[in-house]
């Protein structure tokens, strides 16, 4: 069996590695699906999902022999099933509503959400938020990782002088070595975003610490944290190209 670096918590968190080298922390007792999903015991900040479906849509978004079209569903599910986790702190505001049999009390979401994908690869991540939040604006970035450095290179970048937002979720399937993220997050904290959350979908340690590391005050979201990286960047087991597998531009 792989040791990832996760530490046991022997009340509330308990962590195995499976046989394909992934860590998957498994809780006792009754859990809340509404709530949001507890941080990982070494990084505060990181919330990897435990949601049966979102498992599920896992193993099926890694096989090789899932094509684009159903691979661009699942990054679409497994996208509102962490979006979902995410946002669960979301502040509302209340509001009367009238029924058909008489008035009630409601609530209205009272933060303006930003969801910023990460070109390309995020823009498989926006539908699903947007149909979790309709009034979402939507801000895009362009980052490439330079091949041979593994660095960040900002190549699009429409964000007004000052955010229009109180809350940004950066949108980018895989958190491989945290360049990318952590640069993200540079530009929002730039444009004065002061609450900010990460939302992929698999991410290495590596990536985890880097963005702990800079960035203490943004949350991660994940469906799964996994082995590490490969000497080229990818992260182990993951899924390959993200990017690639949504859009059919790989090689093979
Ligand atoms: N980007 C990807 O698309 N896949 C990885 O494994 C790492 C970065």
């Amino acid at each position: 069996m792989t040791s990832v670096g996760w530490r046991a918590r022997p009340r509330r968190l308990q962590v195995w590695a499976r046989g394909d080298g992934t860590a998957r922390p498994t809780r006792r007792g009754r859990r809340r699906y509404h709530s949001a999903v507890p941080t990982h015991p070494d990084h505060p900040t990181l919330h990897v999902s435990d949601h049966p479906a979102v498992l599920h849509k896992l193993a099926l978004l890694r096989d090789v022999t899932t094509e684009h079209k159903k691979f661009r569903e699942l990054v679409r599910e497994i996208s509102w099933l962490v979006g979902y986790e995410a946002l669960a702190d979301a502040r509302l505001a209340p509001v009367t509503v009238r029924t058909p049999l008489e008035e009630t009390e409601g609530r209205r979401l009272a933060d303006r959400i930003g969801l910023v994908p990460i070109l390309r690869a995020g823009l498989g991540m926006v539908d699903a938020m947007l149909e979790l939040m309709p009034t979402a604006q939507v801000w895009h970035l362009g980052l490439f990782r330079d091949e041979r450095t593994l660095r960040p290179v900002e190549y699009y970048n429409k964000l007004p002088d000052h955010a229009t937002v109180d809350v940004c979720l950066i949108l980018d399937p895989m958190l491989a070595t945290g360049g990318s993220a952590t640069a993200a997050i540079d530009v929002l904290k730039d444009w004065g975003a002061t609450r900010i959350k990460l939302v992929n979908l698999i991410a290495a340690p590596e990536g985890v610490n880097a963005v702990v590391k800079a960035h203490p005050d943004v949350s991660i979201h994940v469906a799964a944290l996994d082995r590490g990286l490969n000497e080229k960047g990818y992260i182990m087991p993951g899924l390959g190209d993200a990017g690639d597998r949504q859009f059919g531009t790989g090689h093979s």
